[in-house]
């Protein structure tokens, strides 16, 4: 299980957000919406993409929601 750990790893990326209405429950921040993109490594190389929107703090960096 360690090994598998060590060989697979997950990237979340930010490809572009914007403002949105609302803001975080954590500090009170301004929240964007953002696209996201996580990318499944195994061994450094990338094998899986998933793109998915969330709603994010833009202060604190908390997520708020997600869409899937
Ligand atoms: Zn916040």
């Amino acid at each position: 299980m360690v090994c598998f750990c060590f060989l697979v790893d997950q990237t979340k990326k930010v490809k572009q957000s914007k403002p949105v209405a609302g803001s975080c429950s954590r500090c009170g921040g301004g929240a964007s919406v953002a696209d996201m993109i996580t990318q499944t490594r195994f061994c450094f190389v990338p094998f899986y993409w998933k793109s998915w929107k969330a709603i994010m703090c833009t202060f604190c960096g908390a997520m708020l929601k997600s869409y899937r």
